[in-house]
């Protein structure tokens, strides 16, 4: 998910194969201010939004996990938001390859330059130079958008703390 304005956009929220985009219909907005994008190549399922009202009105499990995933997600945004704040790019970008490699399932997958200057908000060079740093502690392989998690658990001691908060908090959230 992503905020733009006229110029650029910053990633807000990231969502894989344990959520949904779209959760602004649950709550009864139909229009969102946010973007999805397609980060990685792969299957999702699609329902109507009159379909998706129409089962999650019904007070049962559906719409109880409906509300836990609302609840994880915005944690998710919020600690994002700080963390864009605070931490540092190295930390940044190890904290969202983990939540990458977490919800892709795959060691290796794409990624352009412009994909990661949007989503940590730095520019190209920025991103090269952050990359190229994990790549020297072999944590990551990284060439022409191509990256591989060679070691994920230096990886997780190379991301701040924000990593492991959002990972507990969605796993406990959605275990209901
Ligand atoms: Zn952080």
């Amino acid at each position: 998910m992503a905020a733009e304005d006229h110029h650029a956009s910053l990633e807000v929220g990231m969502i894989g194969n344990e959520g949904m985009a779209g959760i602004s219909v649950f709550m009864g907005v139909n229009r969102s201010r946010t973007l999805a994008l397609v980060q990685g190549a792969g299957t999702a399922l699609r329902m109507k939004s009159a379909a998706l009202r129409k089962e999650a009105d019904h007070v049962g499990s559906f719409h109880r996990l409906l509300h836990r995933y609302t609840h994880s997600l915005l944690t998710q945004m919020s600690l994002s938001s700080a963390c864009n704040r605070f931490h540092t790019l190295n930390s940044r970008l190890a904290r969202w390859l983990l939540m990458t490699h977490d919800r892709i399932g795959t060691d290796e997958f794409r990624l352009t330059q412009d994909f990661m200057s949007n989503m940590l908000g730095v520019r190209r060079e920025g991103v090269n130079k952050v990359a190229g740093d994990l790549q020297k502690k072999k944590l990551i392989k990284y060439s022409r958008g191509h990256i591989e998690i060679l070691d994920r658990p230096g990886l997780e001691k190379a991301s701040c703390t924000c990593y492991g908060i959002i990972r507990e908090d969605s796993d406990r959230s959605l275990r209901g």
